[in-house]
């Protein structure tokens, strides 16, 4: 109760905006209802290119793709409410509810996320879980930084991501049924690595599942 009040003083203070829009929105919501409407389509579906399923509620572009770029470089965690939703809407859309067991991401080096100051994959990923009342968990770490996935051509993106995703937690890994989270996909290239260190420690089932897809996947 008294949180409740604490919040409602900050949101009057300090007012959430609509990730896609920036309109200011009511306490509690997480974005407006015209954003939600005119965004809310068929989800998009594509397949990695280690065979993999991967669903997103949005294609990389316009005011998603603006809301991203204000997520990930100007802090804006907020985004990450209404993100997460918008990928549950995808996995039930698809009736994927029941393919997996336990949530997980494609997570930043560790140098990068104390520069920004959260992940914003692992952030969703928590926020995907409480939605679904399934465990999020690390199950993946990035043991050093590479070169941008944007800045490269095809078969340098395929190089770029070898050897620099490690798996943790293990014990949650094996035999488990797994959603995998990355906040755009674009090739795929890094979903399909993590999908390979995920099978090597034992996964069962993998699913990939991003905010937005960018181009062909
Ligand atoms: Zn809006």
């Amino acid at each position: 109760m008294k949180n409740d009040f604490v919040n409602l003083i900050l949101s009057m203070l300090f007012p959430n905006r609509c990730p896609y829009c920036k309109k200011i929105i009511q306490y509690g919501m997480t974005e407006c209802e015209d954003c939600l409407q005119e965004l809310y389509g068929t989800p998009r579906k594509t397949v990695t290119s280690a065979g993999i399923p991967c669903i997103a509620p949005f294609a990389y572009q316009a005011k998603v793709r603006d809301s991203l770029i204000d997520f990930k470089f100007r802090g804006n965690a907020f985004n990450a409410r209404s993100y997460a939703k918008a990928v549950c809407h995808a996995i039930e859309y698809y009736e994927l509810l029941d393919n997996f067991d336990i949530i997980t991401f494609v997570p930043l080096s560790k140098e990068r996320r104390h520069e920004r100051g959260f992940d914003q994959s692992e952030l969703t990923a928590k926020y995907v879980g409480e939605l679904l009342h399934k465990q999020s968990k690390a199950l993946l770490q990035k043991t050093r930084q590479n070169k941008n996935q944007h800045d490269l051509n095809l078969s340098e993106r395929i190089m770029n991501v070898k050897g620099v995703y490690a798996a943790v937690n293990t014990e949650f890994i094996k035999n488990r049924n797994i959603l995998l989270m990355d906040d755009i996909a674009t090739t795929g290239n890094t979903l399909a690595e993590c999908c390979r260190i995920l099978k090597e420690n034992g996964a069962g089932n993998i699913i990939c599942a991003a905010i937005a897809i960018s181009g062909a996947v």
